[in-house]
């Protein structure tokens, strides 16, 4: 026995455990092309400094981190919003807008492990960048539904809020952007009394706290009578009104048609992420208290990275929640297993024509494995069965002298002696 394992916190996918994530990573690619997002691939390690400039702290603690030989300091990725931002600002620069770009790979965190977060984990990317008009943001989160959806996941709902009403009150009570930050931060964590405590030890209004106290308060499935309320609640800031109507907006286009989903408004619903400047939301399913998701708006990312002002609106799935969420509900990972053939020599003399016929099946288009540890044909056989191969090519050296093999159904049990040239057409017959 060997003493090596996994590092804490990583995992191995085996043969079924990776068709089950990949098959949700396709149908995140279909949902790609059906969207006309372009798929790009960017490095599992860049720049530290690219990496720790906006991802907020709670990200950037928990950062793999490590200098190269050649003495860069660098990370892996924890996210690839990042990586995007760096390329809208370099080599996409002069792409005309909008962008639509997907990417799908494993990021790097290093998380307590846990159910449902690893410190390996597979993400889909959604971005699309260079609009700020409601419906960009309407179609991310249609993307996010159409995808819960046709994963056949149930009883799935958005909790969905909108950084410009927090930042709106802040801001006109002349808070700090980097003060800012460490308040969303407790609000991600859900600690409203310590933020509500910062907020008052920075000198805001009582105006400012008893909204702030209302907004904590506010959330529900009725989205347009949540943003009634929360408009009310803060009537007297400004941009807090204007993000509510923006909310508003991108909800009554997203809803539209054959668009059903749930909502959870939160008003005073925050995420870690530094980036956002709109809407933020984030799926969920009963079973489980974490996430599948998270997506928003974050229109001064891609300045922060050197590129010209750039509005974008961008989601993450999570693929490995995705398929928890889909294992709790019993959803079906609708994984085509193909039937495949097995070519047997009888004897070995019959090799080389055994891997003959092996490559004209495969050119074919039938999946086909040849015997190749040399067993006799009863072992074969019975691990073909064990393995629900469907059919076995038995070669043999009679059959051989008239142009023939023995075509074996596993399923029947039931054999026939055919031509090779007939070969093929009969197993494609018998699909
Ligand atoms: P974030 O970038 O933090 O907004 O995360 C977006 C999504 O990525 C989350 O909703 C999760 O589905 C997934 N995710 C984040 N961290 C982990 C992790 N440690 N393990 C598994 N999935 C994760």
């Amino acid at each position: 026995m060997s003493m090596f394992k996994t590092v804490r916190g990583m995992r191995d996918f085996l043969p079924r455990d990776a068709k089950e994530l990949i098959y949700v990573e396709q149908v995140t690619r279909e949902l790609a092309v059906l969207y006309g997002y372009e798929e790009i691939l960017t490095p599992a390690v860049e720049s530290y400094e690219l990496l720790a400039a906006k991802s907020g702290e709670e990200i950037r603690q928990r950062m793999y981190v490590f200098t190269d030989i050649g003495g860069r300091k660098v990370g892996l990725r924890p996210e690839f919003t990042a990586s995007v931002a760096r390329l809208i600002a370099t080599k996409l620069r002069n792409a005309p807008k909008p962008l639509k770009l997907f990417s799908v790979g494993s990021l790097y965190r290093y998380d307590e492990p846990q159910y449902g977060r690893f410190r390996e984990f597979w993400q889909a990317n959604y971005e699309l960048i260079g609009s700020d008009q409601p419906e960009a943001d309407a179609e991310i989160l249609t993307i996010s539904n159409h995808l819960l959806k046709k994963l056949g996941i149930r009883n799935y709902y958005f909790k969905i809020g909108h950084v410009g009403i927090l930042r709106g009150i802040l801001n006109q009570e002349g808070i700090m952007e980097e003060q800012q930050n460490q308040i969303m931060q407790m609000l991600d964590k859900k600690r409203w009394k310590n933020a509500l405590t910062t907020i008052k030890q920075l000198g805001a209004s009582r105006q400012c706290l008893t909204t702030l106290k209302k907004i904590s308060e506010t959330k529900g499935k009725a989205a347009f009578d949540i943003l009634k309320e929360t408009e009310d609640t803060v009537q007297n800031y400004r941009n807090a009104v204007a993000a509510v109507e923006n909310l508003r907006q991108i909800l009554v286009v997203a809803k539209a048609g054959e668009n059903k989903f749930e909502t959870l408004i939160e008003p005073g619903f925050a995420r870690g992420l530094e980036y956002y400047t709109g809407i933020i939301f984030e799926p969920y399913v009963p079973e489980l208290e974490i996430a599948l998701g998270g997506g928003g708006r974050y229109d001064k990312l891609i300045e922060l990275f050197g590129g010209e002002s750039t509005p974008a609106v961008g989601v993450a799935q999570g693929i490995d929640r995705i398929v928890l969420a889909m294992k709790k509900q019993k959803a079906k990972f609708k994984i085509q297993e193909e039937k495949r053939a097995v070519v047997i020599p009888v004897t070995a003399e019959m090799k080389t024509k055994a891997f003959e016929i092996s490559s004209m099946l495969r050119n074919a288009k039938i999946p086909t494995e040849m015997e190749v540890v040399g067993r006799s044909v009863s072992k074969a056989l019975s691990d073909a069965n064990r393995r629900k191969v469907a059919y076995a090519v038995l070669v043999g050296p009679e059959e051989l002298e008239e142009e023939k093999i023995v075509l074996r159904y596993l399923t029947t049990r039931k054999q026939k002696t055919v031509d090779i040239k007939e070969l093929v057409k009969k197993i494609k017959a018998a699909k």
